[in-house]
């Protein structure tokens, strides 16, 4: 079996023993005689799955009961529209309510677009103007403002919050997309939190979202059904058919996270996966890391030249990115708008893909040096 050290950011890794329980279920799923592919989503045999995955989000992110949990489709980006529409949207007429976002790269200005478009939005920080290598700093909302919205961890740039901002009453709302389960959030901070699952929960296909009960059922009348929380949580996120078999895998990943001990010992290997790239870039004499150190992410790391005359950047990083490759390294280009080369390292990604990497640019480095 042939399997290479993926460091795609997003769809990206998932734990070899998950794939091979899916395989190993592929045709006959608990002796159901069944695919779950195959499984109406309202039968007897779908329903525990769907249950046991919300319970162990729950337990394993230590979801308060007055939080409602749900498996909708649309990926994050359909949440850069609900969040807006459900928190602040009103009724036609009506004088509208603030929507507080703060700007830390492409994924927060997407979401600020977004819901520009329904509510009124203000942008209380943005380091844009410093190529988003920081988490700026944020003030504290305006009094009576509808949500205060935030990316915890920015999947492109490669930076992630550290102190979450003093919301108040305002309630605070965070695209965690890229972080979710990668380190201990005390949920209760928020009013809701949402992540598309391809990062670090699954396959492409479910979006998360864990919203407070209060929040939900505030959406004005002319918001489309599809796009109310109030529907999917009554309906127990089956008002249509839900992405079934992209929630059973969630489930599997998330009986992995449980297995390796929890959100706190996954959280304690990412420190050290991280640290061990970070230091590398620190010291390398080649390759640096241009995110600010308060500022940066434990789960993508973009990297770059240190002093390469910008002719030759672009043929030096095809040519790395190349070679890892060879290497079974795949996926180490930055994201197209930004450049660069980036290593994507999830829960899935164990230390030994993120030592293999190293060793690697150490032989890139030489061999560079050499001719
Ligand atoms: C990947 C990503 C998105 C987009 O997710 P989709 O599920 O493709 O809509 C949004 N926000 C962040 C932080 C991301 O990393």
């Amino acid at each position: 079996m042939k399997r290479v050290f993926n460091f795609s950011a997003g769809p990206s890794m998932l734990p070899l023993e998950v794939l091979k329980k899916a395989g190993a279920e592929i045709t006959d799923a608990n002796g159901t005689g069944q695919s779950v592919m195959e499984m109406s989503h309202r039968s007897k045999d779908y329903k525990p799955i769907i249950e046991k995955t919300e319970t162990l989000l729950r337990e394993l992110m230590n979801i308060p009961a007055n939080y409602r949990v749900l498996f909708l489709q649309g990926g994050a980006s359909l949440q850069f529209a609900m969040i807006p529409l459900n928190l602040a949207g009103v009724e036609n007429g009506a004088p509208h309510k603030k929507a507080i976002y703060v700007d830390t790269g492409v994924w927060a200005d997407k979401a600020i677009k977004e819901a520009a478009k329904y509510v009124d939005v203000d942008v209380v920080a943005s380091s844009r103007n410093k190529g988003y290598v920081v988490i700026p700093d944020a003030p504290p909302p305006p009094q009576g403002a509808a949500l205060y919205h935030i990316t915890l961890n920015n999947t492109i740039v490669g930076t992630k919050w550290d102190k979450l901002p003093e919301t108040g009453n305002v309630p605070l709302v965070a695209d965690a997309s890229s972080c979710i389960l990668s380190e201990p959030l005390d949920v209760a901070k928020f009013g809701a939190i949402y992540a598309g699952a391809q990062k670090n929960l699954g396959p492409a296909g479910t979006t998360v979202v864990i919203i407070r009960e209060d929040l939900v059922g505030n959406a004005p009348s002319w918001t489309p059904t599809m796009l109310r929380y109030d529907i999917h949580a009554k309906e127990g996120s089956m008002y249509n058919t839900p992405p079934c078999y992209s929630i059973y895998i969630i489930g599997l990943v998330l009986e992995w996270v449980k297995e390796q001990g929890g959100v706190e010992t996954i959280a304690k290997r990412n420190r050290e996966k991280a640290g061990l790239l970070y230091d590398y870039l620190d010291n390398s004499k080649t390759f640096l890391s241009p995110i600010e150190k308060a500022s940066r992410s434990l789960m993508n790391i973009p990297f770059v030249y240190r002093s390469v005359s910008e002719d030759k950047k672009p043929d030096l990083e095809k040519r790395f990115v190349q070679e890892a490759a060879k290497e079974g390294l795949v996926n180490l280009a930055g994201h197209r708008l930004v450049g660069g080369m980036r290593a994507s390292i999830y829960n899935a990604m164990p230390i030994e893909g993120v030592q293999a990497l190293i060793d690697f640019m150490e032989r890139f480095e030489k061999e560079i040096k050499d001719n």
